[in-house]
């Protein structure tokens, strides 16, 4: 069985959110002793990962060296995160495989991936990125062509397009790797976002959401199970009010009424839960939304909200 495993932010920093190297470290050993014990069980792991935090300190660093060094572009961003998770989850899996008496070739690449240039993300951006910063601050970068919002008492936020995921660009080299038998962590922080541009390919301000992009990654390495692991440990009806009820076993056509209702935010569970009905309805045996906790047996759909097709 072949699975496309995507790591949530917090499955690569703190449990209070905090990603110095050493936090960030501990936190991707836990991963990857989980990515251990299923790869002991025989299922083939592909990887993928969420950055928000990391380039969120890339933008920082940009911002604060600006005078000194030249900021670097957000493309630029996600491949230095790519590299620099990949590392440490590479680091992390041969330290729990060789614990458990195993060994595995590991590969992380850096992962582009297209999108629409007329994608409407990049007429209305949405997606919030980096720190707050001052009314005075943000018009400096206002005034260079940027987008930010005004969010009151915190100040301002840039905002960038999330466009839709279209095809994974180095998706050849992820598949020849995994057929070769390698554990191969791809696309991290959904891929860089490129578009066409002439005869070749050009990086764009924007990022893709990692876990539409994990949808994206599991069909084309042909994964039979997509498995998103966050802090929770289930999709939850009613989230937060005493009437909160996890979603166990649901057909694709039930989750996505269940969408529509309202019931998994936007900016976090939502973007899961439209991944693993996708999943499914292109194709996918079933889709698995858990935490770490609980990953062996979500693998095997039994844990967790399990997205199963209708009928
Ligand atoms: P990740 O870093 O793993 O992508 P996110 O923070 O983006 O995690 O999404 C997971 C979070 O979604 C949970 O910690 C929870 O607070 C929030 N959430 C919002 N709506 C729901 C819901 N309906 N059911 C479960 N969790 C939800
Ligand atoms: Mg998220």
């Amino acid at each position: 069985m072949r699975v496309l495993l995507a790591l949530g932010g917090n499955a690569l920093a703190r449990s209070d959110g905090r990603v110095r190297p050493e936090d960030q470290i501990d936190a991707a050993q836990v991963a990857m002793d989980a990515v251990a014990d299923l790869l002991t069980r025989d299922v083939e792991v592909v990887l993928t990962h969420g950055n928000g935090p990391q380039v969120g300190n890339l933008l920082v660093k940009n911002e604060l060296a600006a005078a000194v060094v030249p900021p670097v572009p957000l493309d630029w961003c996600g491949a230095q995160t790519q590299a620099t998770l990949g590392l440490i989850l590479m680091n992390a899996l041969e330290h729990a495989l060789t614990e458990r008496g195993l060994s595995r070739p590991c590969a992380t690449l850096v992962t582009r991936t297209l999108v629409d240039g007329d994608d409407p993300g990049f007429a209305r951006p949405t997606k919030p990125i980096g720190r707050h910063l001052s009314d005075a601050e943000a018009a400096v970068l206002v005034e260079r062509g940027e987008t930010w919002e005004d969010r009151g008492a915190k100040g301002w936020r840039r905002v960038v397009a999330s466009p839709e995921p279209r095809e994974i660009i180095d998706a050849p080299a992820v598949t020849a790797l995994v057929d070769a038998g390698f554990l191969v962590v791809a696309n991290g922080g959904g891929g860089i976002p490129v578009v066409r541009d002439g005869s070749g390919l050009r990086g764009v301000e924007a990022v893709i959401d990692k876990d539409l992009g994990a949808a994206l990654l599991a069909r084309t390495v042909r994964a039979d199970v997509l498995v998103v692991a966050t802090d929770v440990p289930a999709a939850v009806l009613r989230y937060g009010t005493p009437e909160a009820e996890p979603v166990g076993r649901v057909t694709v056509g039930r989750l996505r009424e269940l969408a529509a209702e309202g019931h998994f935010a936007s900016g976090s569970m939502g973007p899961k839960v439209d991944a693993a009905c996708r999943f499914v309805e292109r194709g996918g045996q079933y889709s698995v939304i858990t935490n770490l906790e609980h990953i062996v047996d979500g693998v095997a759909g039994e844990a967790g909200t399990v997205v199963v097709p209708n009928g």
